[in-house]
């Protein structure tokens, strides 16, 4: 009998961003390759995603005439290591200065391939801008919106993103100001233009995650790249210390397919395993992630099980959450970072105090509340509200000035009273607390300085994802016109963060310190090059889509530039 059933020089498990660009780089090297994908859908998580990638120093950054180097992005990551204590497992500089130094060198070669990309919103500051080497403007990258039609047979086979529709992302995020930013109004009449437009040329427009994995898989399909969906695959065989294969089963049937190059797992990380949430971060729940449900994990155990070694286990993608009355029914769940974070709201713990600057990035905000629970009851802790916020934001995705959703007081979701006194009596918190709490708020806004924990005075605080640029009070607004209101905010996620150890080149390394040949990983299924920390917006699918061209640049023996000094 034959060892395998079939062989490829490249064998892919999963269809992350990283799992295409791989593909690509090795048909353009004349491997033969195929991608396993478990799910009936194609692109994982990253379709279901903003599709946002981290690239600093950048093709789009170079044509806007915006300087930025591997050296800046290196002193930024390297001072957020510092602030966090120290190297995690998954990162080093080494391994960093190979991310920042392919990262560009990726995208360049997507454009060669004609996926059609652009710089990410122009006002998206890395998320802990004060630090030296951050970029204040934005140093993201997107797909362009994108027809599924262009698909043909796999034109419903890409997973659904959040947003359906012809709109870029910055669009999106202007429009989402329907009442501060006077141009609002004129960019949704755009879009929805271009919405019956494309209705009557039997266009299916999709953006965001969704537009990224469209793009490439019609790069992969055009290429020729074998595709197979609905191949779960079971096992990955090792031989003689090397990856030499896994075993797949489609339609009941198990295959061994034969890895001549080596085997790339992009499999995304554990969202939706709660076994495996409670062994490695107890306390957060399956029901409060956003990731895509075939975000199971067994990839990762099995990485453990060949000797493969895992770190930053208990590390999320956290993105808060509010969840109103019905949200179970919602794709994406409500987010509640554009509440708190904007003027006239708070977020305040169990005791009515408030513990951070609600403004930061959302796996901060996330994770400090996790952090929080363990000394004083956060989870869930209280975003805290006026009229002046309702008149002008939405609550839970709606604007509820003039009408409040049924169901939602009576649920004991709202809570709504004239006095702050009577609020906090209604959510169990002690009412002298709450007002002390507000009025040193108001405090702060009135003196233009958040003395206990600086919101504001970070670019990406005010900008459009999170504050209201479009407004004075840009992060900070007063709570003071009744009736006052509380909604609330749990630490959901949109994916996991660890995963297996991998090296500069994208190589799995097992407990001994040492690779595992022609064992690679990246996306969520591996520990990430940013340590414990979210360094900007694409934080996740930046590394994802960048170790996927260096590990396949490595198997395929092509020359790798890692930044260094010798390359
Ligand atoms: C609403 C939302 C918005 C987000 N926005 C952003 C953003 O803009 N930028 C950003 O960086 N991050 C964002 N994230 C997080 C980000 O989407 C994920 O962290 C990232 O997409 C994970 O990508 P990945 O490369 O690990 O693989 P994934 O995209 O998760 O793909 C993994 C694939 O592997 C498949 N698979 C799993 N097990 C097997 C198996 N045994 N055999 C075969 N196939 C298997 C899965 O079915 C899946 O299709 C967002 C997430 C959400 C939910």
């Amino acid at each position: 009998m034959a060892k395998f059933d079939e062989t490829y020089d490249w064998v892919v498990v999963g269809s992350g961003a990283g799992a295409c660009i791989s593909a690509l780089v090795m048909q353009q090297a004349g491997k033969s390759v195929v991608i396993l994908e478990k799910s009936p859908f194609f692109g994982g998580t990253t379709a279901k995603s903003g599709g946002v990638m981290w690239i600093p120093n950048n093709r789009f950054m170079h044509e806007d005439g915006e300087p930025d180097s591997i050296e800046a992005a290196m002193t930024y990551l390297d001072a957020l290591q510092e602030l966090d204590g120290g190297d995690a497992p998954g990162t080093s500089q080494e391994k960093r200065r190979a991310y920042f130094a392919n990262a560009p060198k990726a995208i360049d070669f997507l454009c060669e391939q004609g996926v059609a990309l652009r710089r990410g919103p122009a006002f998206w500051p890395d998320y802990y801008d004060e630090l030296p080497g951050a970029c204040k403007t934005s140093r993201t990258v997107v797909a362009l919106p994108f027809n599924l039609k262009e698909l043909g047979e796999y034109s419903d086979k890409i997973r659904p993103g959040f947003a359906p529709f012809n709109a870029l992302l910055e669009e999106g995020m202007q429009a989402g100001h329907a009442r501060t930013n006077p141009r609002a109004k004129k960019i949704m009449g755009r879009i929805a233009l271009r919405t019956i437009r494309d209705k009557l040329l039997g266009r299916k427009y999709t953006t965001a995650g969704a537009a990224l994995q469209g793009r490439l898989l019609k790069a992969a399909l055009d290429a020729g790249i074998e595709i197979r969906l609905q191949a779960p695959v079971e096992e990955l065989l090792i031989e003689g210390g090397n990856a030499a294969g896994v075993v797949t089963s489609t339609e009941g049937q198990r295959k061994r397919i034969g890895a001549r190059l080596g085997v790339l797992v992009n499999a995304g990380g554990f969202a939706h395993n709660q076994a495996m949430r409670d062994k490695y971060a107890p306390g957060t729940r399956v029901e409060w992630t956003q990731a895509a449900d075939c975000d199971t994990g067994e990839m990762i155990e099995e990485l453990d099980r060949v000797g493969g070694k895992l770190a930053q286990m208990d590390q999320m993608v956290g993105y808060q959450s509010t969840l109103s009355p019905g949200w179970e029914q919602a794709y994406v769940a409500p987010g509640a970072q554009g509440m708190t974070g904007k003027p006239h709201a708070i977020l305040v713990d169990q005791s009515g105090e408030r513990f951070m600057n609600e403004g930061g990035s959302y796996e901060l905000y996330c994770e400090t509340m996790r952090k929080r629970n363990q000394s004083v009851p956060a989870i869930p802790s209280w975003a805290i509200f006026d009229r002046q916020y309702v008149e002008k934001y939405k609550v839970a995705d709606k604007y509820i000035d003039k009408t409040i959703p049924d169901g939602w007081i009576e649920a004991g979701y709202l809570h709504k009273a004239d006095t702050l006194e009577e609020l906090a009596d209604s959510i169990k918190i002690d009412p002298a607390k709450l007002s002390a709490m507000v009025s040193r708020w108001n405090g702060f806004v009135q003196a233009g300085e958040d003395k206990d924990f600086h919101r504001g005075e970070r670019e990406y605080d005010n900008c459009g994802f999170v504050g209201d640029p479009f407004s004075d009070a840009r992060s900070r607004g007063t709570i003071e016109r009744g009736p006052f209101y509380a909604v609330p905010v749990i630490p959901g996620d949109v994916s996991t963060y660890g995963g297996v150890v991998t090296d500069s080149n994208g190589q799995v390394v097992g407990e001994n310190g040492t690779p595992i040949g022609r064992l690679y990983a990246t996306g969520t299924s591996s520990a990430s090059v940013m340590g414990n920390v979210y360094a900007g917006a694409g934080s996740s699918i930046g590394p994802s889509l960048t170790f996927g061209y260096i590990a396949a640049r490595h198997a395929a023996g092509l020359n790798s530039d890692h930044g260094g000094q010798n390359d």
